[in-house]
């Protein structure tokens, strides 16, 4: 090996994890770009594998992780009055935060109308049947709302966890933790065997993550490879609206909510999640990240009691970028379909949206299923609008890994303002000098 190329190695060798994530997802979407998935098969074939490989192993982690997070997260907590301060500050933080994506996203998709341009795709005959199944919504919706809160509550906890169904698990074992809370002295074993768990998942993700940078980059060149750039002209305004409203969220919303309900520097927060943002950019799942996001957080200043509380539940059911996708793909459908959207129809699918998203899992393509829900709401199927959803795939992927940086980063924001609101940050770690107070 030539001098250079050891000097080469030696300085990429000395760099810090997140700048080698970085190298990775920047070579990624080279490779992607200037080697076609249809023109390099085999090359694709070996990045699947690798990518595909880089998910399962982080998700290995994820339900041990879990169960362990949120069983230490509530006994830490302890008496009922303070759980019940942190659980209610926690919904009113997401409830805020969910709210305000799903309205920029009504805004942005009502202005830009980014349906409209791919009308000419859908004859008239089709359009007017949508219609129908529209107005015969209401029923329709009723039925699957009970539905969806039957199956929250897992009437087997283990066949939950063996499907990785999170929500019935999250469920499970917050009722679990309360009690173990409640049983007292005697509980402490269960609860050090948690903590034993909760170390010991937080260790290997530390091993996992030597493999972030290839991984990071098989996924990002398949995802760009896959995608030619003629499928953009369809679909660019629904990517462009798409784009707008996740950078207002990005921008504006979260660094208000930190500084209208917490001192927390926005740089330093962002700062301080950034291997977190750019593994959520790669991997498309924020249950796969999540290990990750705890490290960060902790690692610099919140403290296990609010990382360990707020951020699984988070991963889970606080889905801010999904929330938005689901609301403009739904409207884009809507307009391509000529369906008359009426004030209360996008009140409908808001509502819907938050509903839908919170139900996702966190792994890739999950905010693609549960979109269903938003439409069985409004009276229609995906199938109904097989065009459309065709469309919608096209770029799932790309838009995907957008959604989930956001998924990510609303659940540190909300336990950032948590932490800072219960004296539970450390500013010298995450801002590397005391903070003034505010008075
Ligand atoms: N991929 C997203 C996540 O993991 C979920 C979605 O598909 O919207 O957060």
């Amino acid at each position: 090996m030539g001098f250079h190329m050891q000097i080469i190695i030696a300085l990429l060798l000395g760099l810090k994890r997140n700048v080698h994530i970085f190298i990775g997802l920047i070579l990624g979407v080279l490779v992607g770009w200037k080697l076609p998935q249809t023109n390099f098969p085999q090359v694709y074939n070996v990045l699947n594998f690798i990518g595909e490989g880089f998910i399962n192993i982080i998700q290995m982690v994820v339900l041990p992780l879990v169960t362990s997070a949120i069983i230490i997260g509530i006994s830490n907590i302890g008496d009922s009055k303070q759980l019940t301060k942190f659980g209610s500050k926690m919904l009113l933080y997401y409830g805020i935060i969910t709210i305000a994506a799903v309205s920029i996203a009504c805004a942005t998709a009502i202005l830009l109308q980014p349906g409209v341009s791919a009308k000419g795709l859908i004859n008239s005959e089709v359009a007017s049947h949508i219609q129908e199944y529209v107005n015969n919504a209401i029923q329709y919706q009723k039925e699957n709302l009970t539905q969806i809160f039957m199956d929250i509550i897992p009437k087997n906890p283990f066949e939950a966890l063996a499907s990785g169904k999170m929500i019935p698990i999250i469920l499970f074992t917050s009722i679990f933790a309360i009690a173990l809370t409640r049983a007292g002295e005697i509980s402490r074993p269960l609860v050090s065997f948690f903590e034993s768990i909760f170390a010991a998942t937080m260790k290997v993700t530390d091993w996992i993550m030597y493999l972030a940078a290839p991984g990071i980059f098989a996924l990002t060149a398949t995802a760009v490879g896959s995608f030619g750039i003629e499928v953009f002209t369809n679909i660019s305004k629904y990517v462009l609206a798409f784009c707008i409203a996740i950078a207002i969220q990005f921008f504006i919303v979260y660094p208000l909510m930190l500084k209208i309900f917490s001192k927390v520097p926005v740089g330093k927060l962002f700062g301080a999640i950034s291997e977190a943002i750019m593994v959520a950019f790669g991997t498309a799942s924020s249950s796969a990240t999540l290990p990750l996001t705890i490290t960060c957080c902790e690692k610099r200043g919140i403290s296990n009691r609010v990382c360990s509380f707020v951020l699984p539940l988070g991963a889970t059911l606080n889905m801010d970028g999904t929330a938005i996708m689901q609301t403009i793909a739904v409207i884009f459908l809507t307009q391509m379909y000529g369906i008359e959207l009426t004030p209360l129809l996008i009140i409908e699918i808001s509502l819907l949206a938050i509903v839908a998203s919170s139900t996702s899992a966190g792994i890739p393509g999950a905010g693609l299923i549960t979109i269903a829900l938003v439409l069985n709401g409004i009276g229609l199927t995906p199938e109904q609008l097989v065009i459309g959803f065709s469309l919608l795939f096209t770029l799932e992927r790309f838009v995907d890994m957008f959604r989930t940086i956001l998924n990510v980063t609303s659940d540190t924001v909300v336990a950032a303002i948590i932490a800072d609101n219960e004296n539970e940050l450390d500013y010298e770690l995450l801002c590397g000098k005391p903070i003034e107070q505010k008075v």
